[in-house]
């Protein structure tokens, strides 16, 4: 048995026209002989009747009401509602089509109510499904606990259950359809001129997601990266090859990766510096943190002070702890993370020096910076951190200015 998965965000799935164009690749993988596993997130935006913000809002928002175990089951409701409604519409096409919440699918996670691990995917009942049917729907994003309850994945957490459950079927591919044409040079919401990718490794797109690119989710990619499953990122909306992620570097789809020292750039907004002065002991500042559950990024160690950032909505509570402990400290709120990332850039030298020059000659200045062998980083003000990428996306991966500029 050939079989592939299919994933639908909830903007693909936002109408009854796009979940049309979710079911036409859902025929076409027919077509080609597949049986198809389709894992659908909840259907649309904020605002939108069964989507995930949507349901929330019903017991109070962010500022829930209601236990996080019965949060997760609220919001579990939204991908259950999606896969019968996505299941209907494929029958309708007459296509057989089965629903399954992700309990029934087998997916096995921890008792981690908001943040579940998948522990396992027993797919035996799916599989049999399969048999009689073309289609099974999965509701992503959920699993059971140990205890019988459901339990979610966090924010992203269908892309997971999409790869999870690729690799327990050993599926020829993972697609992830969505609202772009692939993974793109940078986020097209902010870069005007970014361009899809042909192909790019699981490294280097796990690197780019954990880095901000929101597109596919890194636990996701790691997940089929060590079943060795090659995932697709696709347009729901047009046809087209999308971005192949696999392991190879060598020439795949005729691109040789080692050609191209910077990937994609990326970013993460409301990140905030905090600055501790002439810290008498630097290692209990950051023990304080982990005590809090804050996860500190760009940390940097001089004589005379300490610098790190945190996400912006911890920032209180980490210079609080800090306070309270005797610490001075100081801080710059509404900052952004920019990153070139890239798996060719090792050993090339200039990259650091280009991206300086950049941001130099655009008049914004660099708060700090770091770099690894496939990512150098820069922190800049936010109200910036659009024309930074700009800046920087033109440096390194605008094809038609450097043809302009050799002309
Ligand atoms: P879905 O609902 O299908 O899961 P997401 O909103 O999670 O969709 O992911 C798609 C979005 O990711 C795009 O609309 C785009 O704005 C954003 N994105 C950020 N960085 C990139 C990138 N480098 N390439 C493609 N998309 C990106
Ligand atoms: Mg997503």
């Amino acid at each position: 048995m050939k079989i592939t998965v299919q994933k639908f965000g909830g903007s693909s799935l936002q109408s009854e026209e796009r979940r049309s164009h979710c079911a036409e690749h859902v025929a076409a993988a027919l077509r080609d002989g597949f049986k198809v596993v389709v894992v659908v997130s909840a259907m649309g935006r904020a605002g939108d009747y069964y989507a995930t913000d949507t349901l929330l809002e019903l017991t109070g928002g962010i500022q829930p009401s209601i236990s996080k175990k019965e949060q997760d089951l609220l919001m579990s409701c939204g991908e259950n509602i999606s896969a019968v409604v996505f299941s209907s519409l494929l029958q309708q096409k007459g296509i057989r089509s089965y629903a399954m919440t992700g309990s029934e699918a087998g997916f096995r996670v921890s008792e981690v109510y908001g943040e579940a691990r998948i522990l396992d995917v027993k797919t035996e009942q799916l599989e049999a499904v399969l048999e009689s049917y073309d289609a099974v729907v999965v509701s992503g994003f959920q699993g059971e606990t140990p205890r019988g309850t459901t339990a979610t994945l966090g924010r992203g957490g269908s892309d997971t259950s999409a790869t999870a459950l690729g690799a327990a079927l050993n599926a020829s591919y993972v697609d992830i359809f969505t609202d772009v044409q692939g993974i793109m040079t940078a986020d097209p919401r902010i870069v005007k001129n970014a361009k899809p990718l042909d192909v790019i490794t699981y490294s280097e797109v796990s690197n780019m997601a954990y880095q901000g690119a929101k597109v596919i989710h890194p636990r996701a990619v790691e997940v089929a990266m060590q079943a060795e499953i090659p995932i697709r990122i696709r347009s729901s909306f047009e046809d087209g090859p999308g971005t192949l992620i696999t392991s190879s570097t060598s020439k795949v789809r005729g691109i040789d990766l080692d050609d191209r020292p910077v990937t994609a750039v990326t970013h993460v907004k409301d990140v905030s510096q905090i600055k501790v002065i002439r810290p008498q002991d630097d290692s209990l500042v950051f023990s304080l943190m982990a005590d809090q559950q804050i996860s500190v990024d760009f940390l940097s160690i001089h004589p005379d002070f300490v610098t790190f950032t945190v996400p912006g909505v911890l920032r209180n509570k980490a210079e609080v702890s800090l306070q309270e402990n005797g610490f001075d400290v100081t801080w710059t709120d509404k900052c952004a993370k920019i990153a070139a990332v890239g798996a060719g850039m090792t050993g090339v030298p200039g990259i650091a020096a280009k991206i300086v020059k950049a941001l130099k000659r655009k008049g914004i200045p660099i708060l700090q910076s770091a770099d690894s062998h496939t990512t150098i980083w820069v922190l800049v003000h936010e109200h910036q951190m659009a024309e930074a990428v700009n800046a920087l996306h033109d440096t390194f991966l605008n094809e038609e200015l450097h043809k302009k500029e050799d002309e």
